[in-house]
């Protein structure tokens, strides 16, 4: 048995080989029918010839609508006109599966193509999707792998809230109340006293409210934390992260950026060292354009567009006012207004990737801001004794995996970098 990809090389021609897959599109003229074969390395093309094969196969062969499995054993040929150069020409035409009526056309509206995500996925852009997805994520262990990074398993289930309380899931937890995890920053930052440097990949979880086509209620996130790190290394780890994902996906996925049309070379470039724009700068860049901002603005969708739309690398923008940011941040000493922190933006316009810190060490700080924002500190014991034993300056930062691959590859909306977008209207499927 071959895989379709195999099947298209040239090496091939005059020879006998059998492939599995699913029709991808299939017509029939005559006493012959070309059918489009699915597998997950490609499609290749299959003609079936009423003399050819036996009776039966043929007569198959002209009901089996598309998404029927089949297999098939035949001799390659080449066929300019046929996808990849190539086809098979069947001497066995066996249907596995008969399909009912695909229910998916071709032109679906978005709301019926979520529907019928579990039959969506099928798709080759989809499918493309989750191989370039995968490629980045392996980029990515592998780059913590050789840099000293022990992978590691926080939990899901938890007490405390690192980013937003107005975003969190609550959950029934036997008889109490616990809340699904939003990062697993604080758990991370407990492990760095033994292991130095962590990284974990969990799912988190935020109830936004707004529909915006780049937040999930329901994502992956990539979140290291390594003691003795500042926060002009924690960038440099995050440009070197970043530029080793990418090389892997070009690496592994050639095929598919070409199919989803996103050009390598445009990844290729991005390489080390990122600017770096502290946020007033940002104000004063954003005001010469036009935009209504001033300090303590928020940066949106639509301002980190505009900062990024002219570049070809990542911009990392620093120092945000605190009363932008949570409370676990680090105070900048040259600027108290302001943390020692970074929102890494992609660029094209795309935005915010990454998140990233500073820590701050002062129990009486934290204590203060946890105060400020109606917190009890009960939930937080924990969190203030890691000040207490042996505090060191430490630094993490939280990759989101669909926002990564919705930039790299060029997507519209997010939901199309997971397989089932969980999202404020959708649970199903
Ligand atoms: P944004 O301002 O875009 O909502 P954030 O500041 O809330 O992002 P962080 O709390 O810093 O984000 O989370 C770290 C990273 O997790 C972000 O840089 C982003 O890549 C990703 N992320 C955050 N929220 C979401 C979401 N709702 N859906 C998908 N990815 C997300
Ligand atoms: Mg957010």
């Amino acid at each position: 048995m071959l895989q379709v990809k195999e099947a298209l090389s040239k090496g091939l021609v005059g020879k006998k080989v059998r492939v599995r897959g699913w029709i991808y599109r299939t017509r029939s003229s005559g006493g012959i029918v070309f059918a489009v074969l699915r597998d997950s390395t490609g499609i290749i093309q299959v003609t079936v010839k009423k003399d050819a094969v036996a009776d039966q196969q043929f007569e198959s062969a002209t009901k089996a609508g598309i998404e029927s499995s089949v297999i098939v054993e035949g001799e390659v040929a080449e066929d300019k006109r046929a996808p990849g150069g190539y086809e098979i020409r069947a001497s066995s035409f066996e249907v596995i599966g008969l399909a009912e009526a695909f229910p998916i056309t071709e032109y679906q509206s978005t709301e019926l193509l979520l529907d019928l995500r579990h039959l969506w996925i099928r798709s080759r852009e989809q499918t493309a999707v989750a191989r370039i997805k995968a490629a980045l994520v392996r980029g990515g262990r592998e780059w913590f792998h050789d840099n000293g990074y022990v992978e590691v398993n926080p939990p899901i289930v938890t007490g405390v809230c690192p980013e937003d309380s107005t975003t969190l899931f609550q959950l029934k937890y036997f008889d109490r109340i616990a809340y699904l995890s939003q990062s697993a920053q604080f758990y991370l930052e407990s492990l760095i006293y033994s292991l130095e440097k962590v990284y974990a990949i969990t799912p988190s979880f935020r109830a936004e409210k707004s529909r915006t086509p780049r937040h999930l209620a329901e994502y992956w996130h990539m979140e290291m934390e390594a003691a003795w790190v500042d926060n002009e290394e924690n960038m440099k780890v995050q440009e070197e992260l970043v530029s080793a994902m990418l090389r892997n996906a070009v690496d592994e996925c050639p095929e598919e950026l070409k199919l989803l049309k996103r050009d390598p070379a445009t990844l290729k470039k991005v390489e080390p060292p990122f600017d770096r724009m502290k946020y007033e700068e940002a104000m004063d860049y954003l005001q010469k354009k036009g935009h209504a901002v001033s300090w303590g603005s928020d940066l949106g969708a639509i301002e980190e567009r505009a900062l990024t739309l002219d570049r070809e690398l990542p911009l990392f923008v620093i120092n945000y006012p605190k009363e932008l940011k949570p409370f676990y941040m680090k105070e900048n000493p040259e600027d108290p207004r302001t943390y020692k922190n970074s929102d890494l933006l992609a660029p094209e316009g795309f935005g915010e990737i990454i998140g990233g810190s500073e820590r701050e060490t002062d129990n009486t700080l934290i204590i203060e801001r946890l105060r400020d924002k109606g917190e009890s500190l009960d939930s937080y014991q924990w969190y203030l004794d890691l000040r207490k034993y042996g505090s060191v300056p430490h630094s993490g930062f939280g990759l989101g995996l669909e926002r990564i691959a919705t930039w790299v590859c060029k997507l519209e909306h997010i939901r199309d970098a997971i397989p089932y977008p969980r999202t404020v209207a959708r649970v199903y499927p």
